[in-house]
């Protein structure tokens, strides 16, 4: 942004669940946003329609908690942040429409115990065994195949959860356009001895490739 000061606003995928994936960085492409003074566009606020329809635990704990159906409460926790200038979220229909503006129009942001739910709907998604990879990236830097282990981990990540085709997108458009794929691991194990999480990446790696590889 430093080079391009003409820029007047940036539109970024920003979603309670992309916060803080380290596939997508919502938070970190927002913080620089702030840092330059620059107004945010949300787009994915319902992550393509994936905080709509929620597991069914995930659901229960906004059915439980009350007040406003599930994508009212994606919709709110975009719009409740600083600088943020608009919030893109799909409409079909005039019913759809309707509803978003009936908490738009005079808009409050998630108080505290609102967002206190949405970390146990955060949670639910967090418990659907998923590879608990912490994005440190200590594996990265030895491997002599450049494999970009926990992008291609939070990309199976993904998949397990939404089953969508946003995950395909950055396994092969962004995180093995310049990076080896899962399939060019040769076993050597540098990457398993720097691993504090002590996580079995070669095999991760196989389960990876027959996921997006196919
Ligand atoms: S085992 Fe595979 S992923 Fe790990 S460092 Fe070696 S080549 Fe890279
Ligand atoms: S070292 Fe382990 S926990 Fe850290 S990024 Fe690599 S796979 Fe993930």
């Amino acid at each position: 942004m430093r080079e391009y000061p003409q820029i007047e606003v940036v539109q970024i995928q920003f979603n309670y669940l992309d916060y803080n994936d380290p596939a997508v960085e919502s938070r970190k492409y927002y913080e620089v946003c702030r840092k330059f003074g620059k107004p945010v566009i949300v787009m994915e606020p319902v992550k393509g329609g994936n905080l709509v329809n929620l597991p069914p635990e995930a659901k229960a704990v906004l059915e439980e908690f009350g007040g406003g159906s599930p994508a009212s409460y994606a919709i709110r926790f975009a719009a409740g942040f600083e600088g943020i200038r608009m919030v893109l979220s799909g409409m079909s229909s005039m019913e759809q429409m309707e509803y978003n503006i009936s908490f738009m129009k005079e808009f409050q942001p998630l108080s505290q115990r609102e967002l206190t739910a949405i970390d146990r709907v955060r949670e639910v998604f967090q418990s659907k065994n998923l590879i608990a990879c912490t994005a440190c990236r200590y594996c990265v830097a030895g491997c002599p195949k450049h494999i970009s282990i926990p992008d291609l981990f939070a990309c199976l990540n993904a998949k397990k959860i939404f089953n969508d085709w946003n995950a395909d997108y950055y396994y092969n458009n962004v995180h093995t356009a310049q990076n080896g794929k899962a399939s060019a691991c040769i076993k050597c194990g540098k990457c398993e001895k720097a691993c504090p999480q002590h996580l079995p990446i070669r095999e991760l790696l196989v389960e990876v490739a027959k996921e997006f590889e196919r």
